[in-house]
């Protein structure tokens, strides 16, 4: 696979991830469906409509869900406070606020999410991310995503493991 054609599959699975987000959001706005139900509503669409496959769209919800549950912890944890986690302001001139309207609809919305907490959430390298800033595990490395992307390396270390704040 040349260069080109592997950041052509970066950015394919950036806007798959953005579609899935305001999607869901459309759907969770629109006070009809829970988290949970939008997700997988958004995941069946795809399906059907056969432009993904099954394993596409999973593996792009998992993104989506681990990011909104990390941002829930944060806050539930005291650790960061949510309106701030979305805020564009802080993320980034230019950067959308992709979960704003996700994590300012009701308790009701979120469910189990709002209470549950995941522990450890882990983000690798090769996955897709919205913006915030990643802690190397292995050096402490940090790098500042302004916009939602694809995790590289560590750029000192070269390791693969990170943990994500805002
Ligand atoms: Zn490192």
């Amino acid at each position: 696979m040349t260069d080109n054609n592997q950041k052509k599959d970066n950015q394919d699975e950036v806007s798959l991830y953005e579609k899935m987000v305001s999607q869901t959001e459309e759907l969770v706005g629109s006070g009809r469906k829970t988290l949970d139900e939008a997700l997988k509503r958004v995941q069946d669409d795809w399906s059907s409509a056969g432009n993904f496959t099954r394993e596409q769209s999973e593996k792009i919800s998992t993104y989506v869900k681990r990011d909104i549950k990390h941002i829930v912890d944060s806050a539930n944890k005291g650790k960061t406070n949510v309106k701030e986690a979305v805020d564009p302001k802080r993320i980034g001139v230019g950067a959308k606020s992709i979960f704003s309207r996700i994590l300012s609809s009701t308790a009701e919305t979120l469910g189990d999410w709002a209470k549950k907490s995941e522990g450890n959430l882990e983000f690798k390298t090769g996955e897709i991310t919205s913006p915030g800033s990643l802690t190397c595990k292995e050096c402490g490395e940090v790098i500042h995503m302004k916009k939602t992307a694809k995790i590289p390396p560590c750029p000192k270390c070269h390791k693969t493991l990170y943990r994500k704040s805002y």
